[in-house]
């Protein structure tokens, strides 16, 4: 589970996140819908540690994810303990950051050889089931740059399940995709959504995705959510004035 209380974010001046509170619970799948600009990316980012809070407080599981103020007394986390927990999130990313010099097969078994300290004979046939699961079977060997964006994409979902997450971030991962390759990357997302109980907050510009997948979506603005409610009911009822505004505006 993850929960963000009073949490604050400003780069300089600028406000991105404003006294921001949710939670996601085990489990559940939460998409965070909202103008560019609003602050999505920037929540996730806060989440694996790749920003600093300016205020409040991030837990996961209960653990904080970096060194806070609890009542007025600082409490410090080690880095070691900041990484056991960071370890149990994946991320996927808009521009798929696939390591260009390594096979497909060599992204995928990479982390779980040198992090989690799996033999190669053991990474190699969870990395090929992996592969198996989003279609690429047969690209074990291939270098990641002769692969199209959506086979790309589909290799880094697969690296990031290689890592067994309990949380999976996905960050507009279709965004940098030609038209024709984002159904086979949603149909991969949905089909991890529908065969295991990984935790996701997604960000995403697909509201059908979004309507199919998630348990509960979040709309943003300025910095806070201006509507939280069921897919069923966000995109068909919704109540807040700037989430019909945005929802006319892209569906
Ligand atoms: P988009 O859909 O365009 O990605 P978003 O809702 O994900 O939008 P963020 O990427 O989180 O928005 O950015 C929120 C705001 O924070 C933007 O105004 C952006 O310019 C600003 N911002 C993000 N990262 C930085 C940074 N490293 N330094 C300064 N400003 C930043």
């Amino acid at each position: 589970a993850i929960r963000f209380e009073n949490v604050v974010k400003k780069f300089g001046d600028h406000t991105v996140l404003d006294d921001l509170n949710f939670d996601v619970q085990r489990g559940e799948r939460v998409t965070l819908i909202g103008p560019s600009g609003s602050g999505k990316t920037t929540i996730l980012r806060l989440v694996m540690t790749l920003e600093h809070l300016t205020g409040g407080y991030m837990f996961v599981d209960g653990e904080p994810l970096t060194h806070m103020e609890v009542n007025g007394r600082r409490v410090e986390r080690r880095s070691k303990d900041v990484a056991r927990t960071t370890q149990k999130i994946g991320m996927v990313f808009q521009q798929f950051n696939l390591f260009p010099n390594m096979s497909v097969l060599e992204n995928i078994t990479e982390a779980p050889v040198h992090v989690l300290g799996r033999s190669q004979d053991q990474a190699r046939a969870r990395g090929l089931e992996l592969l198996d699961q989003v279609g690429l079977a047969d690209k074990a060997d291939e270098h990641p740059t002769r692969l199209s964006g959506g086979q790309q994409q589909r290799v880094a979902i697969a690296r990031a399940l290689a890592m067994d997450p309990e949380i999976l971030l996905l960050d507009e991962v279709t965004s940098a995709l030609d038209p024709e390759l984002v159904g086979e990357v949603l149909g991969v997302l949905r089909d991890v959504a529908k065969s295991t109980d990984i935790t996701m907050l997604i960000v995403t510009h697909e509201m059908q995705f979004a309507q199919d997948v998630s348990h509960r979506v979040l709309m943003f603005d300025g910095g806070s959510i201006v509507e939280e409610a069921s897919p069923d009911v966000m995109f068909t009822a919704p109540e807040n004035e700037r989430t019909r505004a945005f929802l006319q505006a892209v569906l």
